[in-house]
C-alpha cells in the first residue's frame, strides 16, 4: 500500500471508501503493518486484537457492499486510550492494578463509534490512571515523541498523540481532566479538543476528577476533530453530568462564514515563564488574527494564579475517592500471602499502584480529612468559583480566549520524573478552562529552534465547541504546520 495512503485525513480516506478505490480491510491491514513496524520505535499502543478490527473492517465491507455506509467514519481506523472501556478488551488504565483486566461493556463513546461502523484499533499509552504530563508514569511502557525519541510525548495521552503523529493512525479518542488531550497534542505537533464538560458522556471512562474528566477527539486537521466529535458527542443517560440538547452540526460550521470576531488575550497568559520560541510562535498566531479581521483584546483572569493549586487539590480528593474502588476485591489483581481482609486490601493497593497515583492519593484523602476538609477541598471548591466568574465575565467582552497550550516544547525523556511539581506546572495554561468546563482546542502553531512542535490553544464559551474550530480552522487554512512530518515517519 502505498506511503500516501497513512498521511490522508479522515474526510479524504472516507472518500476512497466510498468510491472504492480501497476496502476497510485493506486500509485496516495497512495501519496495522504500520503499527507493527513503527511502534517497536514509537511504543504508542499497549495491545491490540488485530482479529477483531479485522472483523470490524470486514463488517464494514460487507454493509458498503449493500448499500448501507453508516457515514464519514464507517471503516475508519480509530485509536483509543486505555481509559475508555471496549467490551472484550483489556482496560488497563497503564496500572498494574488493572493489568489483567478485560473491560466487560463498551463505554457511550465507543457504542457511538461502533453505532458509525468505526474499526478501533488498538489500546493506546497514557500515563498511569492518566495522572501525569508526560505518559512515563505508564507502569508499562515509555512512548517516546515522534519528533524526537529521546523527548517525551506530553501527558496523559502521549499515545493517542504519537499514534496520530506517527499515522499509526488517522485519528484517536483520549481524555482530558487537565490537558491531556491538548497538552500532547501541543507536544507532537497535532490537534487535540477537550469539548464542553458534559458534550461527551463520561459512561466508561475510568474516573479520575470526575467534575473535569471529559472524553475528546485528537487528529491531524480540525475536520478530522470534528467529524470525530460529531459522532462521539451528545447526551447519554447513564452519565449524570451529560447535557441535554441537539448537537450541533460540528462540520457543516466549517461551510458557513459565521466566525467569531473578538479574541480574547489574558495578561496573566503572556507574563513570565514561557520558553522564547513558544512565546514567538503564538504572538505571530496573535498578528496573524489581527490581520485576519478579528479584533484582539487584553484581557484578565485575575484567579489564574490559583488554577494549579486548586486544580491539584480538587483532582486528587476526587481521583483518591475514585480510586478506592480498587481494593484487590473487585476488578482487580489480588496480592497473594496475605494474612486478613485488611492486609489483603492493603498489599493491593500496595503493589497495584505505582509512585504518582500513591501520591496523589495520599494527597486527595489528605485534603478531604475531617481536619483539614474546609482549609483545602471547600476552599478550592470557592476558588475554582471564582476562576470560572473570571472566564464568564471575560467572555461577556470576547467570543474566544487565546493562549499558548503549554509553556514549553517537549522535553527530554526523565528530565521532571524526579520533580513533581514542576511536571505540574507544565499545565499551567489547560487546567483553568477544565476547572471551569469549557472547551478548549490545541492546534500546531509552529516550531522551535530544535525543530520540537509548538501548540496554540483556543478557549471558549460552554458549550460553543464550535467557535473555537471554526477560530482554529482559520489559522490552520494559511498555515502548514499540520502537514510537517517528523523524520522517523
Ligand atoms: N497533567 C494533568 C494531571 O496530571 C492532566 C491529567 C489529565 O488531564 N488526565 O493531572
Amino acid at each position: 500500500m502505498s506511503e500516501e495512503l497513512f498521511h490522508k485525513t479522515v474526510s479524504e480516506l472516507s472518500e476512497m471508501l466510498k468510491s472504492k478505490i480501497i476496502s476497510s480491510e485493506e486500509l485496516t491491514n495497512a495501519f496495522i503493518n504500520r503499527t507493527k513496524t513503527l511502534d517497536v520505535k514509537i511504543g504508542a499502543f499497549l495491545s491490540y486484537d488485530e482479529e477483531k478490527t479485522i472483523n470490524q473492517a470486514k463488517e464494514s465491507d460487507k454493509r458498503r457492499a449493500r448499500g448501507l455506509s453508516l457515514g464519514d467514519l464507517d471503516g475508519i481506523v480509530i485509536g483509543v486510550k486505555d481509559i475508555i472501556a471496549e467490551e472484550g478488551q483489556p482496560l488497563t488504565c497503564a496500572s498494574r492494578i488493572l493489568e489483567s483486566y478485560i473491560s466487560p461493556y463498551d463505554a457511550g463513546v465507543i457504542k457511538k463509534l461502533k453505532s458509525c461502523g468505526a474499526v478501533l484499533w488498538g489500546r493506546l499509552n497514557l500515563d498511569e490512571f492518566a495522572m501525569g504530563s508526560s505518559t512515563e508514569s505508564s507502569a508499562f511502557k515509555t512512548t517516546r515523541n515522534p519528533w524526537n525519541l529521546d523527548y517525551v510525548p506530553g501527558g496523559s495521552g502521549g499515545g493517542s498523540a504519537a499514534a496520530v503523529c506517527s499515522r499509526e493512525v488517522p485519528v484517536a479518542l483520549g481524555s482530558d481532566t487537565g490537558g491531556s488531550i491538548r497538552q500532547p497534542a501541543s507536544l507532537c505537533g497535532i490537534v487535540g479538543l477537550k469539548p464542553s464538560y458534559g458534550l461527551v458522556s463520561r459512561y466508561g471512562l475510568a474516573a479520575l476528577a470526575s467534575s473535569t474528566d471529559q472524553i475528546g477527539p485528537t487528529g491531524r486537521t480540525i475536520k478530522d476533530v470534528a467529524i470525530l466529535l460529531q459522532a462521539i458527542a451528545g447526551h447519554d443517560p447513564r452519565d449524570s453530568t451529560s447535557y441535554q440538547a441537539d448537537v450541533p452540526d460540528y462540520i457543516g460550521v466549517f461551510n458557513g462564514k459565521n466566525y467569531p470576531k473578538v479574541i480574547g488575550l489574558p495578561k496573566e497568559y503572556f507574563a513570565d515563564g514561557i520558553d522564547k520560541d513558544v512565546s514567538n510562535a503564538v504572538n505571530k498566531a496573535v498578528d496573524f488574527y489581527s490581520k485576519s479581521g478579528f479584533v484582539m483584546k487584553e484581557i484578565s483572569l485575575p484567579h489564574s494564579e490559583y488554577a494549579i493549586p486548586v486544580y491539584y487539590i480538587i483532582m486528587t480528593a476526587e481521583a483518591s475517592s475514585n480510586l478506592a474502588r480498587f481494593d484487590g476485591v473487585r476488578y482487580t489483581r489480588r496480592s497473594k500471602n496475605t494474612n486478613n481482609a485488611m492486609d489483603m486490601y492493603f498489599r493491593s493497593r500496595e503493589e497495584g499502584f505505582g509512585a504518582e497515583v500513591k501520591r496523589r492519593i495520599l494527597l486527595g484523602t489528605y485534603v478531604l480529612s475531617s481536619g483539614h476538609h474546609n482549609a483545602y477541598y471547600v476552599k478550592a471548591q470557592k476558588v475554582r468559583s471564582k476562576i470560572r466568574e473570571d472566564f464568564l465575565r471575560a467572555f461577556e467582552e470576547v467570543d474566544v480566549i487565546l493562549s499558548p497550550t503549554s509553556p514549553s516544547t517537549a522535553f527530554p525523556i526523565g528530565e521532571k520524573l524526579d520533580d513533581p511539581i514542576s511536571m505540574y506546572l507544565a499545565d499551567i495554561y489547560t487546567v483553568s478552562s477544565s476547572l471551569a468546563g469549557l472547551p478548549a482546542i490545541s492546534i500546531p502553531c509552529g516550531f522551535s529552534s530544535s525543530g520540537l512542535p509548538i501548540g496554540l490553544q483556543l478557549i471558549g464559551k460552554p458549550f460553543h465547541d464550535a467557535d473555537i474550530m471554526l477560530t482554529a480552522k482559520k489559522f490552520e487554512e494559511n498555515h502548514d504546520f499540520a502537514n510537517r512530518i517528523p523524520n522517523m515517519v
